[in-house]
């Protein structure tokens, strides 16, 4: 119907967008959506007309993270029209608060938010829609997984124990409910100091480790930089930087050529 094609597995597929990709992390705070917004801006760098959908009602930073204030507008099918910005649409909960007070929904009304949110945006045509899951396994991430027909996930982990802990059971999710693996990104992977030695902050090659005893490819590691801090904060993702620039743009863009 006009919630698009629905599958004999009960998810659906959004009218107009050709690969749904989720991004999800077992912990918050280990960089997804950094990860989702500078994989969303390398794809659209391919040539791909991209959408980016902040699902996190508890703590939406993607409007942060493009610098975006502009409170979206409805069509005249009550269809809201994503943001754009850097060739992206883009679309996220911070664009809808009032204020930037947290949203304090219970389970239910999450659910049927984050469903509403994703069928009732007017993406249009897109080959990739990236999801930024909010952080963990929990009832709203599963419900996502369950009813939109995802074509793969990406998941973000550092290389410390704790997160690939939980990363772990963010991949067992998946396995759940079929959605294919893409592979594993090990964000603040190092950090490399002005002479070139890496210090590998969170622990060394915890990334790659669990990729290969998940038998999951590690598609990229992202050191920890500067750039992509100040990206974030200034509304600008590191990936618009060119890639000889930032080591870190480099992954990200090598991540979506491949
Ligand atoms: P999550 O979505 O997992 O909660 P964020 O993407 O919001 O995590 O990242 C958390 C913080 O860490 C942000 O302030 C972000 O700018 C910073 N950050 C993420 N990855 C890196 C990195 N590779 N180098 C430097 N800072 C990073």
């Amino acid at each position: 119907g006009a919630g698009g094609g629905d599958s004999s597995d009960g998810k659906s597929s959004i009218p107009g967008v050709k690969r749904i990709i989720a991004v999800a992390s077992g912990k918050g705070g280990v960089g997804k959506s950094t990860v989702a917004s500078n994989l969303a801006i390398s794809l659209a760098a391919t040539g791909a007309k991209v959408g980016l959908c902040d699902c996190d009602l508890y703590g939406p930073s993607i409007a942060m993270m493009f610098g975006s204030d502009e409170r979206p507008m409805a069509n005249e099918h009550d269809e809201i029209i994503p943001i754009e910005a850097h060739g992206l649409k883009l679309m996220s909960m911070g664009f809808l608060l009032e204020d930037k007070s947290p949203v304090i929904v219970r389970g239910p009304m999450a659910t049927r938010y984050t469903q509403q949110f994703l069928r009732q945006v007017a993406w249009g045509d897109l080959d990739y829609l990236v999801l930024d899951l909010p952080p963990g396994t929990g009832d709203i991430q599963l419900t996502i997984v369950q009813t939109v027909a995802v074509d793969g996930a990406v998941i973000v982990t550092t290389p410390q124990e704790v997160a690939l802990i939980d990363a772990r059971k963010a991949v067992s999710m998946f396995a759940k409910v079929n959605v294919p693996i893409l592979g594993m990104i090990e964000n603040m992977a190092w950090f490399e100091c002005e002479h070139g030695t890496r210090y590998p902050i969170f622990g060394d090659g915890g990334g790659a480790r669990e990729a290969a005893n998940l038998r999951t490819p590690l598609l990229a590691q992202i050191p920890i930089e500067m750039p992509v801090r100040e990206g974030s904060d200034q509304g600008k993702p590191v990936a618009l930087l060119p890639t000889d620039a930032s080591p870190a743009s480099a992954a990200f863009h090598q991540v979506a050529s491949s």
